[in-house]
């Protein structure tokens, strides 16, 4: 039996559009667009790709998108600035400074100068803790993403049990809470884990969010679960060039799950469309509606 693929394009382009006509709606309606700004510190290739697709995305939607460079150099006083500058921009309702973050910038005194009700990348001390609290807030993009492929694999995941391996600030410790949140009985693993393979093969839904090529292999999987691949890890073909892939050996997997996301294509594109999802939710959270 082949699992079931968890289209993340298709999904996150259904989640655009529905976002678009959202945004299309309220300038309808006379009122301002979402505005979302995105800062961009130095040279990182894979930053600058990240950036430029979020910017994209973001006028796509309809809403107002801005950048913000500074060199690589740049002191973390001129970088706060930058910041404070954007909490008080009224026509701004979400702020990602793009991480990573030169050496000299310390990224917690960064993200903590954000305003929490921008914070769209919901790395604001304010909002990890609302996460944890049970709040409704802005949640981690990539996360949230990932829940909305696990409903798209159709079951009631109450009570079923969980293993996220990973346990990262940005995604596998707010993946736990928000299966938790779902009624989840929520493992963590990590690198220090025990037996990962057995601790995984009990899960019905395994969220892998590691940076390790071929970590999961079909032995980690019990029959039809649900597969989240996290994962992006770019390794050389045999002509040289390199290629995207993710923890899990997509190609073995897929004969045991029953439901799996691949790489490109899974989370990847969901990451974006849920931060316009978020940028939306701070708008009207800002404006009452
Ligand atoms: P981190 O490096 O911050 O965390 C990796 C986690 O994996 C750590 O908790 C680490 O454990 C654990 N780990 C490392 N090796 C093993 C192992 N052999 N067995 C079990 N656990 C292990 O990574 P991120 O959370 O930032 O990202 C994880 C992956 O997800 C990366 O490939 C990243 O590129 C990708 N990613 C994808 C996104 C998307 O949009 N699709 C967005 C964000 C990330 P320990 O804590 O003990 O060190």
């Amino acid at each position: 039996m082949s699992a079931r693929i968890l289209d993340g394009a298709a999904v996150a382009a259904r989640l655009r559009a529905e976002i678009g006509d959202q945004v299309t709606s309220l300038v309808a309606e006379g009122r301002r667009a979402p505005g979302l700004a995105v800062v961009l510190v130095g040279d990182n290739p894979a930053s600058h790709v990240y950036v430029r697709n979020k910017g994209v995305a973001t006028r796509k939607a309809g809403m107002v998108s801005t950048e913000h460079r500074l060199p690589g150099d740049a002191t973390e006083a001129e970088l706060l600035a930058l910041v404070a500058q954007l909490n008080a921009d009224e026509a701004i309702d979400g702020i990602l400074v793009q991480l990573p973050l030169p050496a000299q910038v310390r990224p917690e005194k960064v993200l903590a100068a954000i305003d929490p009700e921008k914070d769209v990348d919901g790395f604001h001390a304010l909002n990890v803790g609302r996460l944890w609290g049970g709040e409704t807030g802005l949640v981690p993009c990539t996360p949230r993403g990932c829940m909305k492929l696990i409903a798209e694999a159709g079951r009631d995941i109450g009570g079923m049990d969980a293993v996220v391996i990973g346990r990262s600030g940005i995604v596998g410790k707010p993946m736990t809470q928000l299966l938790l949140a779902a009624n989840c009985t929520v493992t963590i693993a990590h690198s220090r884990t025990r037996d990962l393979s057995e601790v995984c093969r009990r899960a019905d839904i395994l969220v892998a969010a590691v940076g390790a090529p071929n970590l999961v292999t079909a032995a980690f999987i019990k029959p039809g679960a649900t597969v989240i691949d996290v994962g992006i890890n770019r390794v050389a073909k045999p002509d040289g060039g390199l290629r995207l892939v993710g923890d899990v050996a997509f190609d073995t997997a897929v004969g045991v799950a029953g439901a799996i996301t691949p790489v490109p294509g899974g989370v990847g594109p969901m990451t974006i469309a849920c931060l316009l999802e978020n940028t939306l939710m701070a708008y009207r959270r800002r404006m009452n509606g």
